[in-house]
């Protein structure tokens, strides 16, 4: 774990790539179960119009352009980096297996692209795409990231994410059969959990075998259902302080071996009502390392294998 006290993402980027990486969040053009009807159509709770992709390029653009608009904006900061072409927005596997492979094959023979990354919902990994994802994990390097938010099926349903934590639970080991690393998307600060909540929801991806963590502050954005509910002030959002220990908490909980993808959210300053000193992304990031030294907090302290 270099000077970290955790696995972090760049540390784990250089192991595989050898340099800086970056990614490219992409806009696939698809839609979400939980947005067409099929087992909804407001979306999760806290999801914006921009289906969780709301950096994502601009879906009128082929692949091809948004990844070389994406390239141009980190060639302002990054001298050659490996490019990830990241399917971030809506659920990405949420098309016919033609559609799929177009999209992602286009991404691939994008020039300095040397992985992808796909998010999506775990129930929507039929098994004919499960088979494009084996494919495509042979030729290159490729992530799943689902997002379970959270472990608590009470929870869950007040988010309407749309399916029971045994659906997440087999998506997993559906992809680790096929040797597909997976990346777990977790959000703190849900309506009516506490610590506990979200231990039990750590607990959970410890078990599984995933490979990484994505830990999200909840954000009220402004196109969200979430903003009904705040505005009505029966939402309370994480202070900053209470965050910071919960991400230590997190931290000292989680196996060893999890890469940490995120440790804040990423919220759209034109949308964000709340928390807005999530904004200061750089001051959260400081603010957690000095408590995680001043705690003597390290990624699996507090581990428990099961
Ligand atoms: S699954 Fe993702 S894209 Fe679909 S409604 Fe939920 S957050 Fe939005």
């Amino acid at each position: 774990m270099e000077n970290k006290p955790y696995r972090s993402l760049n540390e784990y980027y250089r192991e595989i790539f050898g340099r800086k990486t970056a990614k490219i969040s992409l806009d696939g053009g698809f839609t979400c179960p939980n947005r067409d009807g099929t087992c909804g159509t407001r979306g999760c709770l806290f999801c914006s119009s921009g289906g969780s992709g709301d950096f994502a390029e601009n879906a009128a653009l082929s692949i091809t352009e948004q990844i070389e608009r994406g390239k141009t904006q980190t060639a302002e900061k990054w001298k050659d980096p490996a490019y990830i072409a990241y399917f971030q927005a809506f659920t990405n596997t949420y098309a016919p297996v033609a559609e799929l492979r177009q999209k992602y094959e286009e991404a691939l023979a994008c020039p300095g692209v040397e992985g992808i990354s796909i998010a999506t919902r775990a129930d929507c990994l039929p098994e004919d795409v499960l088979d494009l994802l084996a494919e495509l994990n042979k030729k290159t390097k490729l992530w799943v990231e689902l997002g379970l938010q959270t472990a608590d099926e009470a929870s869950a349903i007040r988010i309407r994410r749309g399916y029971p934590l045994s659906v997440f639970e087999q998506a997993v080991y559906a992809l680790a059969e096929r040797n597909i690393s997976v990346v777990v998307h977790v959000i703190l600060g849900l309506p009516g959990e506490t610590r506990e909540t979200v231990l039990n929801t750590i607990d959970c991806v410890n078990r599984l075998p995933v490979q990484g963590i994505k830990l999200q502050l909840l954000h009220v954005l402004s196109d969200s259902d979430l903003a009904e509910i705040y505005d009505a002030g029966n939402y309370t959002p994480l202070t900053k302080e209470e965050y910071i220990a919960l991400v230590g908490d997190c931290i000292a909980h989680l196996r060893e071996d999890i890469v940490i993808h995120r440790l804040t959210g990423d919220g759209d300053k034109n949308t964000l009502l709340a928390p807005l000193w999530s904004l200061r992304k750089r001051d959260v990031l400081n603010s957690l390392h000095k408590y995680l030294k001043e705690n003597q907090i390290r990624q699996g302290i507090k581990y428990k294998s099961f």
